[in-house]
């Protein structure tokens, strides 16, 4: 048999329906692929003309295509490292009893003297209305260390062994600023509050290393591929972080085009320290290819408005003192973006509050002057509260948000008491960006809030809460087909990328998901619960349900 000839697909789509999201956001019947790249977009007899006896045919039997999604900033390690550690979360543990079950899981697969990490348990959710204690899993741990982290972050349990080797017993002193709780014979009971008293065991724990970073990465990115996911932007990461990504696509695993972005600050180190690590890092915006690439600098200057340290312009409700916090002084702010700027790197910066948005966007215009960043797409992160000063600022300078729908979804809650009704509104204002002529991609900070991206779709055009089911500024809706296009084209426009993904058409990389459902015509509040059936990465199956 002779070769097939070379304008047969390897792969054709048929009888289905292709959400292209092209120019006119049109929809056709079929694709087909050739070498990785997409080949056609039709009807499926024109489609059909171009596969030979080599293409494999699928017949979608009507079912929905669309672009491969891009969740345009999250944290990769931190979201792999979720997954693999036990989720304490209520649900699913409804109990301690369930706590210890997953735990005795854990030592199965484990090594021993392995340490068995967990967060998220909150003992007034638990069955049996108490903390849980270490001898709740000496029994099922006896000679792995375990801790599990409350959902806070400032209380753990950790169990016999764990304390023996951070040398915690009924003689150690209380440390100051900590706690270790002890029963009525002065024996601990597992329970250890606050850093001082948690670090004793803590920082037992071996660091991570490149080895780890690998595993994490490697976990996240199958998680991504099923539910949808083919490309990101990964905020914060380190040398090491970028080496086991390196190494990992070297082994073909990376199955999720990243974009990386560096840690401005790493740790609690001295300004001089990170704008000298920017001055001497060796990659600039835009280093790389295809499937691994370096965007740019990540900093972050505020926290958020639902643990009240998002930068308001007004103070908290209930508080007149309260502003939130700037976690990074305005001149050494100043020094990072002008020394990413300088040494030709985009900056994407983290800031939720107006006052926060307001100081970035004076540091955007000041390191303008020194060399201009129009066209070079720098880029506000969650940016909440725009006012007309800001809109007009940044389409002078060519300013583009990554907002995450999801925060309304499972935060929105918290944020109507912290800063009331009318200022809630203006929180993920995808509507105002979008109308004002401000590029603007969606994404969900996982692990911050969970990565699967259809329920962040959803609530960027439901704006619905997960608890209270309130709506929250419903002026900011935005229609599917936007919601759809900050989920692809404008996550691609992100990172400079609008020509090679983020839509279907010829030329483009496949990156495509076969979904259960028509997300165009679905009612809407199904979109929300949408499966993936399958995902392909450059033409290849990544993920098959
Ligand atoms: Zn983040």
């Amino acid at each position: 048999m002779s070769a097939p000839k070379p304008c047969l697909a390897d792969l054709a789509l048929i009888n289905g329906k292709i959400i292209t999201v092209d120019e006119k956001f049109s929809f056709a019947e079929a694709v087909s692929v050739k070498n990785g790249r997409i080949h056609a977009v039709g009807t499926t007899e024109e489609v059909m003309k171009l596969t030979g006896p080599e293409t494999k045919i699928v017949d979608l039997k009507g079912r929905t295509v669309m672009p491969g999604l891009y969740d345009s900033h999250l944290h990769v390690v931190g979201t792999g490292s979720a997954i693999q550690i036990i989720n304490c979360r209520t649900p699913p543990m409804m109990s301690i009893e369930d706590l210890k079950n997953a735990v005795a899981e854990k030592v199965k697969e484990v090594k021993p003297g392995e340490w068995i990490l967990g967060r998220g348990w909150d003992q007034v959710k638990l069955a049996e209305q108490r903390n849980p204690s270490r001898y709740d899993f000496d029994e099922v741990s006896p000679d792995n260390p375990v801790v599990l982290t409350r959902t806070c972050g400032h209380l753990i349990v950790a169990n016999s062994k764990a304390l023996e080797i951070g040398g915690v017993s009924k003689d150690t002193p209380q440390p100051l600023g900590g706690v270790i709780v002890k029963d009525e014979n002065g024996e601990p009971t597992g329970m250890l509050e606050e850093g001082p008293a948690m670090n004793l065991v803590r920082n037992q724990i071996p660091q991570e290393g490149v080895e780890d970073y690998m595993g994490q990465i490697k976990t996240a990115c199958e998680a991504f591929n099923a539910v949808g996911i083919t490309s990101v932007i990964d905020a914060g990461n380190t040398s090491d972080h970028m080496a086991a990504y390196q190494r990992l696509k070297e082994n073909g695993e990376l199955t999720v085009r990243t974009n990386m972005m560096l840690a401005a600050i790493q740790k609690s180190e001295p300004i001089e320290d990170s704008v000298k690590r920017i001055n001497e890092f060796p990659m600039l915006s835009g280093y790389g290819d295809e499937l691994l690439k370096f965007q740019g600098l990540k900093i972050l200057i505020d926290g958020g408005v639902g643990g009240r340290t998002a930068l308001l312009r007004e103070h908290y409700e209930n508080d007149p003192e309260d502003y939130g916090v700037l976690t990074v002084p305005v001149e050494n702010l100043q020094k990072l973006v002008d020394a990413g700027n300088m040494r030709g790197m985009l900056c994407g910066i983290h800031c939720a509050g107006g006052a926060a948005m307001d100081i970035v966007i004076d540091a955007f215009k000041k390191t303008n002057k020194v060399k201009p960043i129009k066209g070079r797409r720098f880029y506000l992160i969650h940016a909440y509260q725009p006012t007309e000063q800001n809109f007009k600022d940044c389409r002078d300078m060519g300013i583009m948000v990554a907002s995450q729908p999801s925060f309304l979804y499972y935060l929105g809650d918290s944020y109507y008491g912290n800063v009331g009704p009318e200022r809630s509104k203006w929180l993920k204002p995808h509507r105002a960006w979008l109308d004002e002529g401000i590029m603007c991609a969606a994404g969900t900070d996982s692990p911050v809030t969970p990565y699967p991206p259809f329920v962040s779709l959803w609530t960027s055009i439901a704006r619905r809460t997960e608890i209270n089911d309130t709506q929250m500024g419903t002026e900011q809706k935005v229609t599917r087909k936007e919601a759809i296009k900050m989920y692809t084209l404008n996550g691609a426009y992100l990172t400079f990328e609008e020509d090679i993904k983020g839509s279907i058409e010829p030329g483009k990389l496949a990156d495509m998901i076969i979904i259960d459902r028509d997300v165009m015509t679905c009612p809407e509040d199904d979109v929300k619960d949408t499966k993936v059936l399958t995902t392909y990465l450059g033409g290849k199956v990544v993920f098959e349900a």
